[in-house]
């Protein structure tokens, strides 16, 4: 389909600008308004939703690259589940982004508070989501997908992205036929997407892998949020999908990071349950079987020690995590670059020591990479610094910070003044990635009621779930959950929807 999408009149824009709108608030693809747009007097009880930005249409993707992510999500939940397990591994990493990254050196700390007295949860949860752009060289071979990150931490948005897909298949089948440039009902290939049922099944997999309550209390999971979270309608989604399960009921609660020493608890005795007594229901306690962190990633989570007290009271008690102090860490820039790092004959690739040797995934996984770069003084990172402070070569890549949640890289030209701001010393704190540039594709996003046309650039993620015993090292869930399409302005770098710059899509696969 070479004119795909469709060109669309005027008129047209404004019927889909309606329908979409409507849509979206009919079925929750909806976010919390900024408070700046909200004058606080218009909306004193927070009653009011905004449509989440979306496309049109579903941008066209090519079906080799997303077969190629779903092919590769279980090798790579298996991958970070053993990541997480190597222990010796990550203190290595930690080592080497250095103790300039303060907030590493304190999520570090807690893990090695609760290993010294020992952790007495062994399962841990991942709700991970793998993020690739489309690669295409200009060697004539086809196009393939390269990964630009994988989450361990609060990997947002399955909630919104099964609803986008949801929209869309409806505009296929009622509004798209009407136009005058009409797409034939049942002509777009739009790929099933469980994400808000795939990512809650892997939370009540969990609930269940706990075990029974060894206090007489009844077992709950907490969502640990932000305060004034804007993107809660993704949260409540997965929690609805959660309810959704008649055996066993699973009590879902709220608990803003900021309130956790206040309204939680550990029990007495040696098994550490963690307690929980909701503040508006006062004559209830519950034992937190799953704790589901949509906070806790970054360092605003972390204004003070307390915060710091309240994430080891977490990681020592009873609850299952997602994800573990180690599983965050086993999510870090670093980690990935440690695995893109080519083999050499004195330097055995990283990956084969997690994935048996003769496994297909290997290669597979690592024709997801795309070349990064530590800033070290090795010899990669010597030739590493050398182009990250040249004015003409800085300008294919991105350097990384050890941050997540979207606004923290630095691109392009930009990468030679900022590193000279910064002392050489911390520099090993940051990794330089090659940018991957997809080939160009149009769409017409609508953001805030308004239309805007152009190249835009897509981000594929897709969701996986998995639980595993640290200590047993057995894998005891290993499950794919669907896919995001994120799209941007092919004129801003970075492709958060929450942060503003981009919106919700879904796949046309072609
Ligand atoms: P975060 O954990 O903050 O989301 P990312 O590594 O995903 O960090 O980077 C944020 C955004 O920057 C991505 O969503 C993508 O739009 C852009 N980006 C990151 N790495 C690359 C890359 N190698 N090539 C092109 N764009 C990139
Ligand atoms: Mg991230
Ligand atoms: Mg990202």
């Amino acid at each position: 389909m070479s004119n795909y999408p469709p060109e669309i009149t005027p008129s047209e824009g404004e019927r889909l600008t309606e329908v979409v709108k409507d849509w979206a608030l009919a079925h929750g693809l909806t976010v919390r308004p900024p408070p700046a747009v909200i004058a606080a007097e218009a909306d004193p009880a927070g009653i009011l939703a905004t449509a989440v930005p979306v496309t049109l249409f579903p941008s066209p993707f090519p079906k080799v690259c997303f077969d190629q992510g779903v092919a590769v999500q279980k090798a790579y939940n298996e991958l970070y589940a053993s990541i997480s397990q190597d222990e010796e591994f990550l203190a290595q990493v930690v080592k080497e982004i250095g103790d300039s990254d303060d907030f590493i050196t304190e999520l570090w700390k807690v893990h090695l508070r609760v290993k010294e007295e020992g952790y007495v949860q062994h399962k841990s949860l991942g709700l991970f989501r793998s993020d690739y752009m489309v690669h295409q060289d200009g060697t004539g071979s086809g196009p393939q997908i390269k990964q630009v990150e994988f989450n361990t931490i609060a990997s947002s948005f399955g909630g919104l992205s099964s609803q986008t897909s949801s929209l869309h298949k409806y505009l296929s089948s009622v509004e798209y036929p009407l136009l005058e440039n009409s797409i034939k009902r049942g002509t777009l290939e739009l790929p099933e997407n469980g994400s808000a049922a795939g990512l809650a099944s892997g939370i009540k997999q969990a609930f269940i892998e706990y075990g029974p309550s060894s206090t007489s209390h009844r077992k709950c999971v907490i969502f640990l949020v932000q305060g004034g979270e804007r993107n809660i309608f993704d949260q409540r989604h997965l929690e609805y999908e959660l309810q959704q399960s008649e055996e066993p009921l699973i009590p879902v609660f709220r608990l803003p990071f900021s309130e956790i020493l206040q309204h939680t608890a550990i029990a007495e005795g040696s098994g550490r349950q963690l307690l929980y007594r909701p503040p508006q229901l006062p004559s209830h306690t519950f034992e937190v079987a799953v704790i589901y962190m949509r906070s806790g990633y970054g360092p605003s989570d972390y204004p003070d020690q307390s915060a710091w007290e309240a994430r080891y009271h977490l990681e020592r008690s009873a609850a299952i995590k997602c994800p573990t102090v180690l599983t965050q860490v086993a999510g870090t820039k670093k980690v990935q670059q440690v695995l893109a790092t080519p083999e050499t004959p004195s330097n055995p690739s990283v990956l084969s020591r997690y994935l048996s040797k003769n496994s297909a995934s290997i290669a597979d996984l690592a024709n997801t990479f795309t070349n990064i770069y530590p800033l070290d003084d090795t010899e990669a990172g010597l030739k590493a610094r050398k182009i990250a402070v040249d004015p003409e070569l800085c300008k294919g890549y991105v350097l990384k910070p050890q941050r997540e949640g979207g606004g923290n890289n630095i691109y392009r030209s930009n990468i030679p003044p900022f590193l000279k701001s910064v002392p050489e010393s911390h520099w090993p704190s940051y990794i330089l990635m090659e940018l991957i540039t997809p080939p160009p594709v149009r769409n017409t996003i609508l953001r805030n009621g308004k239309l805007e046309q152009g190249g835009v650039i897509c981000e594929l993620g897709i969701y996986g779930t998995c639980i595993w015993d640290q200590k047993s090292k057995v894998i005891l869930h290993n499950e794919r959950a669907g896919y995001l399409l994120r799209t941007k302005g092919d004129q801003s770098e970075e492709g958060g929807v929450a942060a503003g710059f981009g919106c919700m899509d879904s796949c046309n696969l072609v």
